[in-house]
């Protein structure tokens, strides 16, 4: 309830009226394979489609659940940032009531959200479509360091009428990796429904893990239900979520002042956790041979790695494989 809460909205007329199902789930990585089942056994002959690129583990989770995968563009290798037309005509091009996965806020791996108007134009053209929306939010908070802002794509498909399905995982922004927190909620039309649909999860859930931990649960519902506690966790992940915004800056800062003749702006234009830094692979491995510095194999960086003490070693070592 108090993570639904934090993603609709404290005020949302979904929890007020409660037309949701919503289950706690093995962090977000869990709430996608959870939503998955639900969706082979619902709708078996559906497809799902990912944008691209995305995190990698949403093609295995899907293909494990037996549901077709289809891709949708998404990034513009050439500007570093979101191929929006071509977006848009994927989503009209998809048969109708096709389900669709949408990363909310800090998309991962590319570090790159569509505007509050492109969010707009994504869910008007959802609606004449009908198609689904299931939000992936693993990262709420890490985008603008403010949790509300972070929902606001959402909460536009909500406004709009949409019924939407929605993975949190409480895994970044509150640093329980570990304990894999998270939730899976989806909405229903009336409360009616929202049983039906809650008690299938459940049954799903029940054949596949029984039921999750409850020690990161206890703790997430503590700090959520107390509103001091809950103020001190927004205040430490919005200084959390500047520090990576300062990191990019500093980077972005010494590659320009070490004269490298490439574009940096991308750096600072992205948002969240990630930098979709867009070396090449063999730049990729003269890091790793000459700097023994690794990202993942499609170039992105952890940016809550970089810290005051390696921000520079990390701009000369990108200069050194980029010249
Ligand atoms: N979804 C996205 C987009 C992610 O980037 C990640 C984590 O890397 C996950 C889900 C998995 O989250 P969790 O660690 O909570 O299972």
């Amino acid at each position: 309830m108090e993570s639904v809460k934090l993603a609709y909205g404290n005020d949302s007329f979904v929890v007020r009226e409660g037309l949701y199902a919503g289950v706690p789930a093995l962090s977000g990585t869990g709430a996608c394979r959870l939503f998955a089942e639900f969706q082979r056994n619902f709708y078996p002959d559906s497809q799902i489609h990912l944008p691209d690129p995305t995190w990698p583990n949403h093609h295995n989770i899907w293909r494990q659940a037996q549901i077709p995968v289809k891709t949708f563009h998404y990034y513009d290798p050439y500007t570093k940032g979101l191929d929006f037309d071509a977006l848009i005509n994927d989503v009209k091009n998809a048969p109708d009531s096709s389900f669709f996965l949408l990363h909310p806020c800090a998309h991962n791996p590319t570090g790159v959200d569509p505007t509050e108007e492109q969010w707009r134009e994504i869910s008007y053209q959802f609606k004449v479509k009908n198609h689904f929306p299931f939000f992936d939010m693993a990262y709420q908070g890490f985008s603008s360091g403010d949790l509300d802002k972070d929902a606001a794509a959402l909460q536009i498909f909500v406004e709009d009428g949409h019924l939407v399905g929605l993975a949190q995982s409480f895994a970044k922004n509150m640093g329980l990796f570990g304990h894999k927190v998270g939730c899976l909620s989806i909405l229903t039309r009336d409360i009616k429904q929202a049983a039906a649909v809650k008690s299938q999860l459940q049954h799903i859930a029940h054949s596949m893990y029984s039921s999750p931990p409850i020690h990161g649960i206890l703790l997430v519902t503590m700090i959520l239900s107390d509103p001091t506690m809950k103020e001190q966790w927004k205040k430490e992940l919005k200084i959390m979520a500047n520090r990576i915004r300062a990191m990019r800056a500093t980077l972005r800062r010494n590659l320009e002042n070490l004269d490298s003749s490439l574009n940096w702006e991308h750096i600072t234009n992205q948002v969240g956790m990630f930098c979709f830094s867009g070396l090449t692979p063999d730049q990729v491995r003269s890091l790793e041979k000459l700097f023994h510095i690794y990202t993942s194999p499609d170039a992105r960086i952890s940016m809550a790695g970089v810290t005051p003490s390696n921000v520079n070693y990390l701009a000369n070592a990108i200069h050194q494989v980029t010249r």
